[in-house]
């Protein structure tokens, strides 16, 4: 862009020029006065009424540019387009030409008229001297200097030259070089102010957009000088840390800057010390970036750059949010997220930590905790209750265990704790056992009560030698033996339960080789009419006869057989055995088979019963099959399901153990049945205890109400038989008061001895 080429020039640039033109006004008045006063005085000189008029012009031309600049000062530029400016520069032109012209004029008369050499020297020296104010006054405008220059010099040229004297001829030749250098002049400064002008603009330019850019950072940003004085801070810096206007901060240490946090309270004093160090560490070059903590609520990521001078830039951004998710994520890794407890890898970090101490000496404990019977609240009382009640048993835990023992939850209704023994306890025994015992009782959940108890196993070890996955073993040894003994009791590790952990192993590869081997047996036991003159039935019982251990006790092998997963293959063997030797007794006697719980998870039980009687050729209405009510429980309708089936198919259905489960008798009438078995629990304590038989009596009469056969086991003495034949309490009588088990050979005999 060419200064010269005004039509080029940017309009604010071209507006500043021209308002040059109309500032200093005083110099206008000035020249005016001294215009007419000069005038005056050659008037008084020559008494030439002439010299009146130029004087009265100047002071007319006086006012109107005084009134037009007035008019000037009331001017909005930004309403103002080139046009507008362009006219004012005319003005204000039209104006100071009128003056030169006046004076160039004035100028020539008293040159070529006059002819008075202090008219002369009194006009020409005013004009010249008026010439030198053009440069100053003028320079905004181009056409005024040209305008200006050639009015009042032309004049006295064309005069000189018109006297035709040589030597007049040669001065007007010397104002030549005048006009000249007076239009350079103004076009250098003119030019000299357009490039500062444009370079100023651009520099303004420039900084409004730094600012912006600076105050719209999502990052808080401080400059310091070597002495760490802020040279700019941005307005996102003031935000984040409450420093109120940005422009107070300037050349304020930034210790003390952050000494006004305090003040206004965003920080304590504790807070800003550590804060100092922090930063002071970052700003020596320690570290290139630096995490600190404001507060709770606020976390600030500092990075500083060095700058060549020794300032700092340093940059923050609030990464509150981050770390929050980053906290909510390690939360969600480290706890259960139902009960908020400490999950099993965090559990092992916070007792890892927790043996960090020097004294490897005193006795530390580990318990495993497991709620009796929890399945039963989630099958019966659905599974939101059982969420509610392990949370309340969680936040007892968390109780209970306050601030003396580390707590977690390892697993479903399993609860872990650890007690460091920090206060070197006696008896360590005590304490555990009252941790255990704190837990029990009533939980309110969901408006319901619950009586609570829950089995325990824990293990006890010096510090030193405390290994968690070690003792997590042992307290779960413990665990299991206190659950199969009695529930709701604390069981101490103790090294023999290794030896019988190990013992159980090898019981069950035993077991699995037995049954891979078929090397089990059946027994059959009669049901027989009370009065003992017809058997009706023979209950299939297997036996396993260890070949080291002698004969191991049905329940116990049958529930290992349960629980390493080989009892289906037991249930089809006897199941095989059983209507195979049925066949070979008299047309109106059945054999009963029990089943398993885990048999009738599965619908392909049904596919086993009837293999079993068509590879035997056993009639359907000769099979009974024994069920307890715990099959019942895992899933009511699919096991209901399974048993209509098979009774469909002529087999009959019995309810093992009746008394025992959980069985309420309401729902006797639902299930798909024909007969209850009386478990012997009832029977044992009839004789001596009145209220027992009573109780045997009740549930004789609802399940014939019902129309269900009714069989008691265990009957052992006479006495029982005589008052179970009196009241008419059963239809069959199981018991050894008949006959113990005995092996299928000895079953016809039996028969016969039975008549
Ligand atoms: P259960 O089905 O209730 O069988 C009756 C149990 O009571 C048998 O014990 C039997 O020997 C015993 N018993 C019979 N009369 C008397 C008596 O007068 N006094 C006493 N004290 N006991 C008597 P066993 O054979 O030890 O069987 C125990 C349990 O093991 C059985 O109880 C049954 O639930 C289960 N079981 C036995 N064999 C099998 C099988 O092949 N499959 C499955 N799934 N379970 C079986
Ligand atoms: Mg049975
Ligand atoms: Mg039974």
């Amino acid at each position: 862009m060419r200064a010269e080429g005004r039509g080029a020039l940017p309009a604010d640039v071209y507006w500043s020029f021209v308002s040059s033109l109309y500032q200093k006004r005083q110099t206008l008045t000035i020249g005016m006065l001294s215009h007419a006063v000069t005038f005056l005085l050659v008037y008084a000189k020559v008494r030439d009424p002439a010299y009146v008029v130029p004087a009265i012009l100047v002071a007319v031309i006086w006012l109107f540019r005084m009134f037009g600049m007035r008019r000037f000062d009331r001017l909005d530029p930004q309403k103002l387009d080139r046009q507008d400016i362009r006219r004012w520069e005319n003005t204000y032109n039209i104006g100071a030409f009128c003056v030169t012209a006046v004076l160039g004029i004035a100028c020539g008369y008293s040159l070529l008229v006059t002819g008075d050499s202090f008219a002369q020297l009194a006009c020409i020296s005013v004009t010249l001297g008026t010439m030198v104010s053009v440069v100053g006054r003028n320079f905004g405008s181009k056409q005024a200097v040209s305008l200006l220059t050639y009015s009042a010099c032309l004049p006295i040229v064309f005069s000189l030259l018109a006297l035709q004297d040589i030597f007049m001829a040669i001065l007007a030749v010397l104002i030549l070089p005048l006009i000249v250098t007076t239009r350079t002049m103004a076009n250098g400064v003119r030019e000299f102010l357009y490039r500062n002008v444009l370079a100023a603009r651009e520099i303004a330019t420039i900084a409004d957009r730094l600012d912006t850019a600076l105050n719209n950072m999502t990052h808080g940003l401080f400059m310091l000088d070597k002495d760490h004085r802020i040279l700019l801070a941005n307005r996102r810096a003031c935000e984040m840390l409450h420093l109120g206007d940005q422009a107070r901060l300037k050349d304020c240490h930034l210790d003390v800057v952050l000494r006004y946090g305090v003040r206004r309270s965003f920080l304590d004093a504790g807070q800003l010390k550590r804060v100092l160090v922090q930063l002071d560490h970052l700003i020596q070059g320690g570290q290139s970036r630096a995490l600190i903590p404001f507060s709770s609520d606020m976390y600030l990521e500092f990075s500083a750059s060095r700058r060549e001078d020794g300032g700092i830039v340093l940059i923050f951004e609030d990464v509150t949010a981050r770390i929050r998710a980053d906290q909510k994520i390690l939360h969600m890794v480290r706890y259960d997220t139902l009960t908020g407890l400490a999950n099993r890898d965090y559990f092992g970090e916070l007792v890892s930590a927790a043996l960090l101490t020097d004294d490897p000496e005193p006795p530390v404990g580990f318990m495993l905790l497991d709620i009796d019977e929890f399945k039963h609240v989630n099958d019966v009382r659905g599974h939101g209750v059982g969420d509610s009640l392990l949370c309340a048993v969680s936040e007892r835990l968390k109780k209970v265990a306050a601030a003396k023992a580390l707590v977690g939850r390892l697993v479903g209704d399993e609860f872990m704790l650890f007690y460091p023994n920090d206060d070197n306890d006696e008896d360590i025994h005590q304490t555990m056992r009252a941790f255990h015992r704190a837990l029990a009782g009533d939980y309110t959940v969901e408006d319901q009560t619950f009586r609570v108890s829950l089995s325990a196993g824990y293990a006890v070890a010096p510090r030193g030698e405390f290994r968690l996955e070690e003792m997590q073993i042992r307290a779960d040894l413990a665990l299991f033996e206190a659950k199969a003994k009695e529930k709701g009791v604390s069981n101490l590790f103790v090294p023999e339960m290794d030896a019988r952990y190990l013992d159980r192993q090898s019981l069950k590869e035993d077991l699995r080789t037995a049954v891979n081997n078929e090397a089990l047996t059946v027994v059959y036991q009669p049901m027989t009419t009370p009065d003992g003159a017809h058997v009706e039935c023979f209950e299939a019982l297997s036996r396993w006869v260890h070949p080291e251990r002698g004969e191991v006790p049905t329940a116990q092998f049958i529930r290992i057989a349960e629980e390493i997963n080989v009892i289906s293959e037991i249930t089809a063997l006897v199941l095989r055995r059983a209507c195979r030797d049925c066949l070979t007794w008299p047309d109106s006697i059945a054999v009963s088979v029990n089943l398993s719980a885990h048999d009738l998870r599965d619908e392909k039980i049904i596919g086993v019963v009837m293999h079993a009687l068509l590879i035997s050729g056993l009639p359907a209405e000769r099979l009974h099959l024994e069920v307890t009510e715990s099959c019942l429980l895992d899933e009511p309708v699919k096991v209901s399901g399974i048993l209509k089936e098979l009774r469909m198919r002529g087999i009959t259905i019995a309810l093992d153990d009746f008394g025992t489960g959980y069985s309420s008798l309401s729902y006797l009438d639902a299930l798909p049945v024909d007969i209850i078995k009386v478990d012997r629990a009832f029977v044992r304590d009839i004789v001596l205890d009145g209220r027992r038989f009573k109780l045997l009596r009740g549930i004789v009469h609802l399940a014939r109400e019902l129309g269900l056969k009714i069989v008691v086991e265990g009957v052992e003495t006479d006495a029982q038989l005589q008052l179970l034949v009196k009241y008419n309490c059963a239809d069959l009588v199981q018991g050894y008061v008949f006959s113990i088990p005995v092996v299928s050979k000895d079953v016809k005999a039996l028969l016969v001895a039975f008549g």
